[in-house]
């Protein structure tokens, strides 16, 4: 078994154990040993358990403590790398596979949106590619704190982001997308003394649990296709006249 040791506190209560466990353990032994001795004094074997006794008590701690810490920090680094393996490093969330990994081991039905920045590459072009990084952070941002507790938001690449509401139906889906382009569009981007609108169009559709993530992504993408077509700053979560739309468009 792999203890976990996550803070100081465990250090020192696992260096507590191990040491009454040395010391328990060493004038045990010796005590028990020295008792079958034929002909043993008393004062014999009151010298010998207590050496038995302080031999641990000095070298226990020090060592449990030195590779308990070593063990915190084995710990730390592990959760940091995992973190940053899971992350954007540009907007700090979730990056495309965790995201898609996430929405699966939800193993829920809810809605899934793409969401894409419209005109992206004239905020690039008019300001520069710094501006636009920072321009993709605080809109990575205003996703976040739009969708809160309702999902999950993360970055699938470039300016689009994807959105997944466990247990949402296409009525609550709406109303987040309606929020989130509204808190995209009111949001105030100043960068590098610019000032700089941003809006985004977003595209979702009804992802089953049984479906292929794949499936809804595909289905999202045609309708952030007609979402930008209709005009972009808007969301498209289908009608019935999409099929036949979706005819025209082919
Ligand atoms: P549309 O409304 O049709 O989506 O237009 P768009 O300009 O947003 O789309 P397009 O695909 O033509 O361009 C996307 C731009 O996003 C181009 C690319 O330079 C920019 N982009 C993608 N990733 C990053 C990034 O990490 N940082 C910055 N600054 N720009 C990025
Ligand atoms: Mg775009
Ligand atoms: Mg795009």
């Amino acid at each position: 078994m792999f203890i976990k040791i996550t803070d100081r506190k465990a250090v020192w209560k696992y260096t507590a154990i191990i040491t009454a466990i040395a010391t328990f353990a060493a004038t045990g032994v010796v005590g028990a040993l020295m008792a079958i001795i034929p002909g043993m004094h008393w004062s014999i074997w009151m010298w010998g358990v207590s050496i038995a006794l302080f031999i641990p008590l000095l070298i226990a701690p020090p060592c449990a403590y030195f590779i308990l810490s070593m063990l915190r920090l084995l710990h730390e680094t592990i959760e940091k790398v995992d973190l940053q393996i899971r992350l954007d490093p540009l907007t700090g969330i979730l990056n495309r596979s965790h995201f898609l990994d996430s929405v699966r081991s939800q193993q829920s039905s809810g809605i899934l949106m793409i969401a894409d920045a419209d005109h992206f590459k004239s905020i690039n072009d008019r300001y520069g590619h710094a501006a636009g990084d920072e321009a993709l952070r605080i809109l990575a941002n205003t996703l976040k704190q739009s969708v809160a507790h309702h999902g999950l938001v993360g970055r699938l690449g470039g300016e689009e982001f994807g959105i997944f509401l466990p247990g949402a139906d296409s009525a609550k889906g709406e109303e987040i997308a309606a929020r989130v382009c509204n808190a995209v569009r009111q949001v105030k981007m100043l960068v590098d003394g610019h000032s700089i609108g941003i809006t985004l169009s977003i595209g979702g559709s009804v992802h089953a649990a049984t479906t292929t993530i794949g499936h809804s992504l595909k289905i999202a993408d045609e309708r952030l296709y007609f979402a930008k077509g209709s005009g972009r700053d808007q969301h498209f979560f289908g009608t019935d006249g999409e099929a036949e739309r979706n005819i025209h468009r082919a």
